[in-house]
């Protein structure tokens, strides 16, 4: 049996992986698997219960009735939640947030890394997340650690609350951003890193289509 070809590209909120990984997928004809979103339905799933983003005991056991999995519809990802399609609920700070705090438990890391290396084996994806090519695919064709400087990844952020006519405190946005990398950064289970054979790519200087044509490169 062949392989499946894998490019895994992690990195901080904000730096442009969903974006990044979206365009590498249909360039290559791959399938994109965006990792974040699995967090954040089962952050989702945790809010709705009232539990506290500090008890890990309770997130450990509540998780365990949690069933995500998700499908494939007209090429986009949709993730379910206990069979429910939870994607119109995950993009919030709230949502990421939680998202943060509760992807820190270690029964929660198990479950859904299970999930992504699964799919992984069977198809060729583009996978983005914190841990893809340190703990999820090691094995992984293609490694990018993609970043951008926090001032940067807030300003994308506020001008797409803009645009979608919601208010915005750029400075707020740009805290809550260090805060939140500071939680990846320096959990005990799967932090995020750059993995040793990573390809580092700023993209705080740089156009999507700069950063998709380097991504492109490697995999030739
Ligand atoms: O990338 P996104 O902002 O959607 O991820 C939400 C949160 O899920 C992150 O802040 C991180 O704590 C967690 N996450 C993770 N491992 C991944 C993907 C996301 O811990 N592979």
């Amino acid at each position: 049996m062949s392989h499946s070809f894998n490019v895994a590209i992690d990195g901080p909120a904000g730096a442009g992986k969903s974006t990044i990984a979206k365009r590498v997928a249909r360039e290559k004809n791959y399938i994109y698997v965006d990792t974040g979103a699995m967090y954040r339905a089962m952050a989702l799933y945790l809010l709705r219960l009232g539990v506290s983003p500090e008890d890990s005991d309770k997130i450990a056991k509540a998780c365990m009735q949690a069933d995500i999995s998700i499908e494939y519809q007209k090429g986009e990802q949709v993730v379910l939640l206990n069979g429910e399609n939870v994607n119109a609920f995950l993009r919030t700070e709230e949502v990421g947030n939680m998202a943060s705090y509760s992807s820190a438990v270690p029964a929660v890391r198990e479950k859904l890394v299970e999930l992504q290396r699964k799919l992984a084996k069977t198809t060729d994806v583009v996978m983005d997340g914190r841990d893809i090519a340190s703990v999820v695919l090691p094995d992984a064709d293609v490694k990018v650690y993609l970043t951008a400087s926090s001032h940067t990844r807030a300003k994308r952020r506020y001008m797409e609350l803009i645009e979608k006519g919601e208010t915005a405190d750029l400075e707020k946005i740009e805290q809550d951003i260090i805060e939140r990398d500071y939680r990846d950064m320096h959990r005990e289970h799967s932090p995020l890193v750059q993995a040793e054979d990573a390809v580092l790519i700023d993209s705080s200087n740089l156009t999507i289509e700069e950063v998709t044509e380097r991504i492109l490169a490697l995999c030739r």
